[in-house]
């Protein structure tokens, strides 16, 4: 299809399919259609990625930050300016609404502005000496190459939140992107290189993920390694790296609950959180899964956000009137199914929704579930789908227990007009960040990043530009 992207790996400045001959298609999950064939990167392929990463850090981390930031700021205007052609891609090989991928473009700049002021920024301290005439300084450093593994929900800025960052640091890096929407992703990528980002800096390799970190993650040449994705592949990843003494920032999945006060004005917060819910069709990592509602207002919430779900125009991401496109890939249709059938089994009543749509495509139905268990598998597994769960509280200290009960602690959300409760399930909500009564999660400016389960590190705000930076103690006297 003309409109799509023309595929390849990028290393040491090149776009090049490799030699290796392996490829796999990317699919339209609109329709099933095959968009392109995808090259594949095998160690051949990756032992020159390693050595452009070499290469490009020795030039990258001797360009002062000001040098750093004109590039980098460039980039994100060329990705300002192919906002439409790059978020086309988007929709097709993804299928979320149009609408929904040019304001992840539109991140995806702003993250990389923000970064490259940021990275202007990396102060190091001087530390009061015992001496006359010694000077302790601390002076912040770039770790090294990075080996980033970014996932298929927000092809862009997930990778671009780990790109940006790293280079405003001084570092370079090469990103393993998805495999199922490798599209966007080298859009991005073209808008670095036409900003004139020297060759080796940023590289971009497709192949067999399993593959690809085994091999990147031991290299002595990849000093950190950072992750989004599932809490299982994190562990594992994990692991690896700390068998090669690599540093890693993991982001993992979650399980958001939302706890709603009976003092709140119930319409309006079930409207603010169904579009929440159905953002990337539930396929986001701080998606509001647990809705822990106060027995007073339980039945008009459950009311009025069941009606908000069964209204949900879902469709083609191309079609205007499109709320909600399709689920990424069949693999979570499969989940969906088998989360909803093990809730019913044990008592659930499905409110709205519950099915696929149609044959063709991965639509799905915007679900709601009462009367969910408390062992049924959605309670304790993340759907990442376009399922809520409603559930009822009396007190307090049952919504908190209740609400941190689970392993993962990304993201939690709490609505209620009483600043004592505010300030009170602020402290005590389990997780790496809290939203209260409104959605204020994932700027480039603030730190974004979990707990427990969910990861370590931060990407985003300054947080998010440290985990790129090592710390030099230097002490000198004369
Ligand atoms: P998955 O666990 O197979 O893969 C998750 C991601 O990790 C994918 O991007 C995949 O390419 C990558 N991956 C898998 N094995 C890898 C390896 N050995 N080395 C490097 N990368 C590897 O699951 P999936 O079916 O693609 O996605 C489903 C689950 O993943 C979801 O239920 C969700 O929990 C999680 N997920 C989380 C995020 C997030 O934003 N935190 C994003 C996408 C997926």
């Amino acid at each position: 299809m003309s409109q799509y992207e023309s595929l390849s790996l990028f290393i040491d400045g090149k776009m090049t399919v490799g030699d290796s001959g392996a490829t796999s298609d990317v699919v339209n999950p609109s329709n099933d259609t095959v968009l392109a064939r995808l090259p594949h990167a095998r160690k051949p392929e990756l032992d020159k990625a390693l050595a452009a990463a070499e290469k490009g850090f020795q030039a990258w981390r001797r360009t002062n930050s000001f040098e750093r930031a004109k590039v980098l700021r460039k980039a994100a205007d060329l990705m300002r300016a192919r906002v439409d052609d790059i978020a086309r891609v988007l929709t097709l090989e993804q299928g979320k609404p149009f609408i929904e991928s040019r304001i992840e473009i539109l991140t995806g700049a702003d993250i990389t502005d923000w970064y490259a002021d940021e990275g202007r920024r990396a102060y190091g301290r001087i530390i009061p000496a015992r001496s006359d005439g010694v000077r302790n300084m601390v002076i912040m450093e770039p770790v090294g190459p990075v080996a980033g593994f970014s996932p298929w929900n927000f092809p862009v800025t997930q990778a671009v939140r780990k790109i940006a960052a790293a280079l405003a640091a001084g570092c370079s890096i090469i990103v393993k992107c998805p495999e199922e929407t490798p599209g966007s992703p080298i859009g991005m990528i073209r808008c670095f290189h036409d900003a004139g980002l020297p060759d080796g800096v940023l590289n971009l390799v497709y192949g067999v993920p399993a593959e690809i970190s085994e091999y990147l993650i031991p290299s002595p040449i990849i000093r950190k390694v950072s992750f989004t994705g599932s809490v299982p592949v994190g562990k594992h990843l994990a692991a690896l790296a700390a068998q090669h003494m690599k540093r890693t920032t993991m982001e993992l999945g979650g399980h958001a609950p939302v706890l709603v006060f009976d003092d709140v004005e119930v319409d309006a917060v079930a409207k603010m959180m169904v579009a929440t819910k159905i953002r990337n069709a539930g396929q986001v990592c701080v998606s509001p899964t647990r809705f822990f509602l106060q027995d007073k207002i339980y039945d008009k919430f459950v009311a009025t956000f069941t009606s908000g779900m069964k209204a949900t125009k879902v469709g083609d991401g191309f079609e205007p009137t499109t709320r909600m496109g399709p689920l990424a890939n069949p693999r979570r249709v499969n989940a969906m199914q088998a989360l909803i059938q093990d809730a019913e089994e044990k008592g659930a009543k499905v409110e709205t929704g519950g099915q696929r749509i149609g044959n063709q495509g991965n639509f799905f139905e915007p679900t709601v579930l009462t009367g969910v268990s408390e062992n049924a598998r959605i309670m304790n597994e993340e759907p990442f789908g376009p399922v809520a769960v409603m559930l009822r509280f009396k007190d307090t200290d049952e919504a908190l227990e209740r609400a941190n009960k689970l392993p993962y602690g990304l993201a939690s959300y709490a609505f209620t007009k009483d600043s004592r409760t505010a300030t009170r399930v602020a402290d005590a909500l389990d997780s790496g960040m809290v939203t209260i009564n409104h959605f204020g999660l994932a700027l480039p400016e603030v730190p974004f990043g979990g707990i427990k389960d969910s990861g370590y590190g931060h990407e985003g705000g300054t947080e998010g530009l440290a985990v790129y930076l090592q710390a030099k103690f230097v002490s000198q006297m004369g």
